[in-house]
């Protein structure tokens, strides 16, 4: 049976809230050498203080043994380590975990560990709900209330390691980790790029970039800037073989649409950096998108670009029309992608007794965008 626990952590966000104090959690090591400067140090600080913030989760500056007394005195006055209160954790019966963290007073947001036997993967979200209302998506249905903070992101990762009991030198519990949780992350570049970094730092958690993944649903000029700036893996929420069906299930297609959207994958994987392929998520929506004409869609449009396909059992929530594909149905599917020389997996369901499986995740969010009040209707119509 999953379980809830709800936690009581009075101390943290709230007493800090309102304080002027500069925020170490979400500096990138770039941004914390510049802040050590300003204040009239040496940049290698940088280095031991994300070691104690990032890898011994040490968030009181007293604790930072390896700094001069006159440094922690001084960090006492200027800056802090704020961390996000946790709400509530709830444990699946296969072992996945999901704790809803307080961003600040109306809103919370969800994160989600799944353990697996030789991986733990850690899904983080980005934004307070999304803007972007996927139709078969319950985040996409709460609405959007602003970007996530780089704090607010990293510090999900933080939460996790400590509630995982995690220590530095043991074996990671946490190897990987998708920008899948809530939210468009290539719509809060600004605060998703430097946490990557964080990740990927051997000062913080030392991740490597092929176990670090951002997912988008296809935010084309964000897709150019990780292939100029950031070398992380890549999966696009594709969901359709054609415009007129991704349209309704991944609306943002209307503004990038496929003739827009493929060319910059191609541009991703030919990119700077070492990209080997792009993972294409493909949700399984009965009768919608899984039909045989869709699935030799699909492999038409893949062509020759290096990507492997996986395949996702749709997570029903409430208020939705739409259905999960049968196993017929997605077997099927994947044996025509085969066919067509594709490489494919069938995304296992994890949590979903929790409401923590893909696309179930739905925090709570304060819409300022009022979406809540005029929620799309969808007939559950294919087209092909
Ligand atoms: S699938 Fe992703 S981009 Fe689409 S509504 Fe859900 S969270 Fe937003």
């Amino acid at each position: 049976m999953a379980e809830n626990i709800v936690i009581n952590q009075e101390e943290s966000l709230s007493e800090l809230e309102g304080s002027n104090k500069v925020d170490l959690l979400g500096m990138d090591r770039q941004a914390m050498e510049a802040y050590f400067l300003s204040i009239g140090e040496k940049p290698f600080r940088a280095g031991q203080v994300m070691k104690w913030i990032h890898q011994f989760g040490v968030s009181d500056f007293d604790e930072m043994t390896n700094l001069s007394k006159a440094l922690r005195e001084k960090l006492l006055k200027l800056a802090q380590v704020r961390t996000p209160k946790i709400v509530a954790e709830q444990l699946s019966e296969d072992g996945t975990i999901k704790w809803l963290l307080e961003v600040d007073n109306h809103n919370s947001v969800e994160v989600v560990y799944i353990p697996e036997k030789n991986r733990g993967t850690l899904c983080i979200s980005s934004q307070v709900g999304c803007a972007l209302e996927c139709t078969f998506c319950s985040t996409g249905q709460q609405g959007f209330n602003r970007n996530l903070e780089n704090w607010e992101i990293i510090a999900q990762m933080w939460v996790a390691n400590k509630a995982l009991g995690c220590k530095p030198k043991e074996e990671r519990r946490i190897s990987n980790v998708v920008f899948m949780g809530m939210g468009e992350p290539l719509l809060n570049v600004t605060h998703v790029f430097p946490v990557a970094r964080i990740l990927m730092d051997d000062f913080a958690y030392g991740l490597s970039k092929r176990r670090v993944t951002i997912s988008t649903s296809g935010v084309v000029p964000a897709i150019d800037k990780i292939k100029d700036e950031l070398d992380v893996s890549l999966a696009i929420s594709l969901h359709a073989p054609n415009n007129p069906l991704r349209d309704i299930l991944v609306p943002i297609n209307k503004k990038y649409p496929l003739e827009e959207l493929m060319p910059s994958l191609y541009r991703y994987v030919e990119g700077g950096h070492s990209k080997k392929h792009v993972t294409v998520e493909y949700v399984m929506l009965d009768q919608v998108n899984d039909r045989v004409a869709h699935a030799e869609q699909l492999v038409k449009l893949l062509g020759d670009l290096p990507c492997k396909v996986n395949l996702i059992p749709f997570n029903p929530f409430p208020d939705t029309d739409y259905k999960r594909s049968s196993n017929n149905a997605i077997h099927r599917f994947r044996a025509v992608l085969e066919d067509g020389g594709l490489s494919v997996t069938v995304r296992k369901t994890r949590g979903d007794d929790i409401d923590a499986a893909c696309g179930q995740l739905a925090g709570k969010v304060s819409d300022r965008t009022k979406r809540t009040l005029h929620r799309v209707e969808f007939s559950g119509k294919s087209l092909n």
